[in-house]
Parts: C-alpha cells; structure tokens; sequence
C-alpha cells in the first residue's frame, strides 16, 4: 500500500512516526473513516465537518493539509487502485520530543496519517444479508464520546467480549439504556417508528446515522430520537446498525435472543438500499 504520513506518500513500511507521538503515547489523537464505493468518496464533507469538531473540541492544530484533505483522499484512492473500501484517516497532536501529560507548545505541528483498506464486495457482505447477532456489555467509556478520538481500547475489549461469546459484535448499555455499538449507532424499530438515542455527550454523532434519519424522514417514515432499554430491543419487530463501514445493517439477534422475526427485516433492508442509492448519487 502507499500511505500519507506529514505531506508524504510513501509505501507503509517507510511510512515513520514518532515514539513521542501523543497518538501513540496518550491516545491524544482523533479520526476519520471515509468509505469509498466505485471508487468515489461516501459523504466526504460530513466526516470533514466532523473532524473539524473533534479537533476544536480538544484544542488540537488543525492540519496544514486540512484543505487539501480531499485531494490527498482521492490520490490515495487513485495510487492504491481503490474500488470498494475504506480510507483511514488520523490526525494527534503531535510531536513534543518527549512525554509530558501537559500539551506542547502552540504551534507543535500535529501528525496527520492516511491509509486505505481495499473491501471488494462491501456493498454486498454476507452480514448484511444474513443479519447480525449481537450481545450487550456495559458501556464503560470516557464522559466524551461525541469526540472521535483514537482511544479505542474499551470498544476493541468489547469487540472481544463478543467474538468470545461467538457472534458479530456488541452494544453497550449505561443505566438500562442502549448507547450505541462498539463502532455504530443503535437503532431499533417498533411499530413503524425507527428509534435511536438523541445526540449528546454518550454516544457519536455518526455521519451515516445523519444522511439515514434524514432519508427515512424524507421517505415519510417516524423517527423518534430517544434512548431505548435493552427489553424494548427484545420486544422490538426489527434492528439495526448503522456506520460507515456497515452502511446499514440488520440486527437478528441480542443476547441470544430473536429480533421480531429473527431474519433481516424489511425497514432495515429499505433504509440500506435508500442509503447506498442515495450515497452514490452524491459521493465525489
Ligand atoms: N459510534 C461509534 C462508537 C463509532 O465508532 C462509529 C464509527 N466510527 C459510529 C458510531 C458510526 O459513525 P459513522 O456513521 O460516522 O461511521
């Protein structure tokens, strides 16, 4: 693969950063994930909005290369021969030469890294046809989720917790409320209404969870912002998930018991189709 590291595209193992990075030692860094489909960028200005907000809600520089951002996506696109996949994109704050919990001095320059995954067939994935089974784990993250930072250790714990337990992945649960998934947001559907919990500090503002409310509202469907228990997930007709990387995606099972019919439902299946029609007509 060829990476970007700092204004460079190299091939990733001459790609270097510092061991004093504050992405590396603090987790002092935040990211992005952009899927790219045929080719083109999936609501690229969403996830540059976004960044924006993660930076400025940390203090942290924002990058010389910030407004060349989407050209240094698409080149990557171009020199790793990109179809169907994802781009990686990860921005700490820096360099400051040696450990100190205190930030360095204004005008450190902070580490800007891109890479791409290459996932032929990710509009087609098996999951997404059969459905995913999913357990619940505490949500034991920081106060600050709406932040998309790289200290992602808990969700990777859960991720485990899941594999262990034989199924696809796990959502959290803070005082008998769904959060979100260790990388999605949560969604259940009842009576028509599709359900998912409102915007605050708990959860991340998802990008693709933006466009698909936006698209079910435009479709005349009811949405209703709001958190939702784990028993109203179990009496639910339908789940689902939605990320970048997912699109959407039907939730068949938590907890070991059925979602309504236990197979994909049909609202998750329309919303996914609505979604990616709909994100390729508008993809740069
Ligand atoms: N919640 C969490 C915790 C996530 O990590 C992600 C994906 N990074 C999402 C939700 C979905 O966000 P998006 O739709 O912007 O990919």
């Amino acid at each position: 693969r060829t990476v970007y590291v700092n204004g460079d595209y190299l091939p990733e193992n001459e790609a270097k950063v510092s061991i004093f990075d504050r992405g590396f030692l603090m987790a002092d860094g935040v990211y992005e994930v952009v899927s790219v489909l045929g080719g083109k960028l999936v609501d690229f200005d969403g996830h540059m909005v976004r960044l924006d907000r993660s930076l400025a809600e940390l203090g942290m520089a924002t990058p010389d290369a910030r407004g060349d951002l989407l050209e240094i996506h698409r080149e990557l696109v171009r020199l790793n021969d990109i179809g169907d996949g994802l781009i990686y994109m990860q921005v700490t704050r820096g360099n400051p030469g040696d450990r100190d919990f205190h930030y360095p001095p204004e005008g450190t320059e902070p580490t800007l890294v891109l890479f791409t995954q290459s996932k032929p067939g990710m509009i087609d994935s098996p999951m997404a046809k059969r459905g995913a089974r999913i357990v619940t784990v505490p949500d034991m993250r920081w106060g600050r989720r709406d932040i998309k930072t790289v200290q992602l250790l808990y969700p990777s714990m859960a991720k485990m917790m899941a594999q262990a337990a034989g199924v696809d992945d796990a959502w959290m649960i803070e005082d008998g409320f769904v959060t979100e998934g260790t990388s999605n947001n949560a969604y259940i559907i009842k009576d028509g209404r599709i359900i998912t919990r409102a915007l605050s500090n708990d959860i991340l503002h998802g990008i693709t969870r933006a466009a698909v409310l936006r698209f079910a509202r435009e479709a005349q469907m009811e949405v209703e912002e709001r958190s939702f228990t784990l028993d109203e997930a179990l009496a639910a007709d339908e789940a689902f998930i939605t990320s970048a990387s997912a699109f959407v995606t039907p939730v068949v099972e938590v907890d070991g018991a059925s979602i309504g019919s236990g197979a994909p439902g049909p609202v998750a299946a329309r919303l996914r189709e609505i979604y990616i029609d709909e994100s390729l007509k508008v993809a740069v």
